[in-house]
C-alpha cells in the first residue's frame, strides 16, 4: 500500500491544516502516474477523488480511478482513501495503527493523508499546488483557506482578529510504502 504524507512548518498560531474535502465537494488530487508494465509515465497528470467509483476491467471490484496504459494497454487502477486527517493537530491515529500500516518510520510531524492502493501502476508525483484547497484552523478558532500558487511551497495570510501573520512554509509531500 502506498501512502501520501505531507509535512510543513506551521506558524505557531496554526492549530491544524487539512485538505478541504467532503462528499458534497470532493477534492481532486492530482498525480503523475506511471505504468508498472512498460514503466512509461502517462503523458498527462490524472485527477483522483475519494468519492467516484469505477468498475475495474476484468474483475468485479471497483476503484477510485481506472486507466488503460496508452503505450502497452495494461489495465491499472488506484483506490484512494483518507487516512490521517490533518497536519499539526493531535495525532488522530494511534502509534499502533501507524505501526500496523508499516508507517512506524514516518515522522510524527508528517501526516499520511491518503492511502493509495495502486494496481498495475505507480504514483510518482503529487501536485499539491494544483486545484487543491487546504483548511487552516487557527488557535484563535478562526479558519482560513489556503491554496498554493503553482510551483510554490509557502503561503502567507493574516488573522485579522488576532492581528497576526499566518504562514505555512516548506510544504512538502512524499510517497511512503507501507502495508
Ligand atoms: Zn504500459
Amino acid at each position: 500500500m502506498l501512502y501520501l504524507a505531507i509535512s510543513a512548518t506551521l506558524s505557531e498560531n496554526i492549530k491544524s491544516v487539512r485538505v478541504k474535502d467532503s462528499v458534497q465537494e470532493p477534492a481532486e488530487y492530482t498525480f503523475q502516474i506511471s505504468c508498472n508494465n512498460c514503466r512509461e509515465v502517462n503523458p498527462a497528470p490524472v485527477l483522483i477523488n475519494s468519492v467516484e467509483k469505477h468498475d475495474m476491467a476484468g474483475s468485479k471490484g471497483e476503484a477510485s480511478f481506472t486507466m488503460k496504459c496508452k503505450f502497452c494497454s495494461t489495465e491499472c487502477s488506484v483506490n484512494l482513501n483518507h487516512f490521517e486527517e490533518s497536519l499539526g493537530a493531535e495525532p488522530q491515529i494511534s502509534k499502533d495503527k501507524r505501526k500496523k500500516s508499516g508507517l512506524a518510520k514516518l515522522s510524527t510531524d508528517s501526516a499520511a493523508i491518503l492511502q493509495l492502493d495502486c494496481r498495475g501502476c505507480e504514483l510518482t508525483k503529487f501536485y499539491f499546488d494544483n486545484n487543491l484547497t487546504f483548511v487552516v484552523e487557527l488557535v484563535s478558532g478562526n479558519k482560513l483557506e489556503c491554496q498554493f500558487d503553482q510551483g510554490e511551497n509557502e503561503w502567507y495570510d493574516y488573522d485579522d482578529d488576532a492581528g497576526e501573520e499566518v504562514s505555512i512554509t516548506d510544504f512538502a509531500c512524499e510517497f511512503f510504502k507501507g502495508k
